[in-house]
């Protein structure tokens, strides 16, 4: 394929990973048979390239894994958008995770609480035990806080969260590590049972934030001009501030773009979906995870922040051979580079369906996927889903009976 070429010649791919990248190797069902249970084969996904991307003042090739038409053509073509700003900003902040303890049955909260906090240290200490190669690499256990929660169904308890900075790693494994470690010494300290020792993927310490700002003249197409353009994506977004049925749809835009860079290196995203949705709802109402506004010079100035845990070691990202080979076509050196490429494709792709719902709306640029994919689901031979779209397109007629109708007609010529 033309694509895999220039690939090959645009990257330091070698050819074992060129072919992890096609499909023409990748995940083996051996592999497979060693991540999960029960497995009975692999299910694969398309894996597209989304150009254009210029982030920090880096050019990236971002691989996306998804099955959904229009996203990777929407990061590419809103990525050129924001080139002519100079791309995109972003930034991630330490990896740091939470981990939580939840303590019952504990004869007096206050009391406990005091004592907790004063063998701290020591209590950081052990829960840095648990991981070495974390502490030779400058991370670990890092803070240990107490809350008492005086009410509940169950009555009151007690809740220890754990800050622990995990490197280049998603870090569930270490955090739940360091938590059972320190599990019989909370007991002993505080005189109450430990019940669940687990990480929170309310990662509200390990956030990325990716900005761009789009001149005004570069958002003018068709009949629309820039001006027009920016403040309908603003007078859109707005409706995401304020209305959570919404901002669902909006992050759910977002969430497109990220979801496709996550899966595609190997990484949990329903840990970066719970993630995302728990920090949008963090003041107590559910909202837009970005914010649009106009810059000082009459510009489009476009911020994302979101929680992001994902890592360049441990989980999937080593075991899954294309996942290694999306990670070095990134070419990024840690976790953070890589969740600040994940938060600007998040942004890409917000201002893209931001961009096309104000204006001519989102069918129009969808068509000809949509009319592709209901061709091939209507079992069309691969020669023929183009010319059956084109066909159902130019009727106006794009369902998958037109399609069955088409190719019953076409099989008996
Ligand atoms: P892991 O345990 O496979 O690997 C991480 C470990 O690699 C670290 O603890 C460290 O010992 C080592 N390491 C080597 N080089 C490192 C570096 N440069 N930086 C950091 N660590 C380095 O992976 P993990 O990240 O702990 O676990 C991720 C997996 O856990 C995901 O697959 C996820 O699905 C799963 N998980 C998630 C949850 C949750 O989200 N609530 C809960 C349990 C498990």
């Amino acid at each position: 394929m033309q694509r895999l070429t220039l690939l090959s010649q645009e990257s330091m791919l070698t050819q074992a990973e060129i072919d992890a990248l096609s499909g023409k190797t990748g995940l083996s069902a051996d592999i497979a048979d060693h991540m999960i249970e029960n497995v009975v084969g692999i299910f694969s996904l398309p894996l597209g390239i989304a150009r254009n991307f210029l982030i920090n003042g880096r050019e990236v090739l971002v691989p996306m894994a998804i099955e959904e038409p229009s996203v990777v053509a929407a990061a590419s073509h809103m990525a050129k958008l924001a080139r002519a700003g100079g791309g995109f900003r972003a930034v991630a902040s330490p990896p740091e995770m939470i981990g939580q303890m939840q303590v019952l049955d504990v004869p007096n909260l206050e009391k406990a609480k005091s004592a907790l906090d004063d063998e701290k240290e020591y209590l950081l200490q052990e829960a840095g035990k648990a991981d070495p190669v974390l502490n030779e690499l400058s991370g670990g256990a890092r803070d240990l806080t107490v809350r008492l929660i005086p009410e509940s169904p169950i009555g009151p308890f007690l809740v220890i969260h754990i800050i622990m900075d995990v490197r280049d790693a998603m870090g569930a494994n270490a955090v739940n590590t360091a938590m059972e470690r320190i599990a019989s010494d909370v007991e002993r300290i505080t005189g109450g049972r430990v019940l669940l020792r687990i990480l929170s993927n309310l990662a509200d310490r390990r956030l990325a934030h990716a900005t761009c700002t789009i001149p005004v003249e570069a958002l003018a197409f068709g009949d629309y001009s820039g001006e027009e353009v920016r403040n309908q994506i603003i007078e859109a977004w707005a409706f995401a501030a304020v209305d959570p049925h919404r901002a669902a749809t909006h992050n759910k835009g977002i969430m497109n773009g990220v979801d496709a860079v996550v899966i595609a290196s190997g990484n949990d995203w329903r840990a970066v979906e719970a993630g995302a949705h728990a920090y949008a709802a963090r003041n107590g109402r559910y909202t837009s995870l970005s914010t649009w506004s106009k810059g000082e010079k009459g510009d489009l100035v476009g911020e994302l922040e979101m929680p992001l845990a994902v890592g360049t070691v441990g989980g999937a990202t080593r075991v899954h051979p294309t996942a290694g080979a999306v990670l070095k076509l990134m070419n990024v050196k840690s976790a953070g580079e890589l969740a600040e490429i994940i938060v600007s494709v998040g942004l890409a792709q917000n201002l893209g369906a931001l961009r096309a719902l104000s204006t001519e709306g989102i069918q129009r640029g969808h068509m000809t996927l949509h009319a592709r994919q209901i061709a091939a689901s209507a079992g069309a031979p691969p020669e023929w889903i183009n010319p059956i779209a084109e066909q159902m397109i130019s009727e106006g007629r794009i369902h998958v009976n037109r399609a069955f109708e088409i190719l019953k007609d076409w099989s008996r010529k």
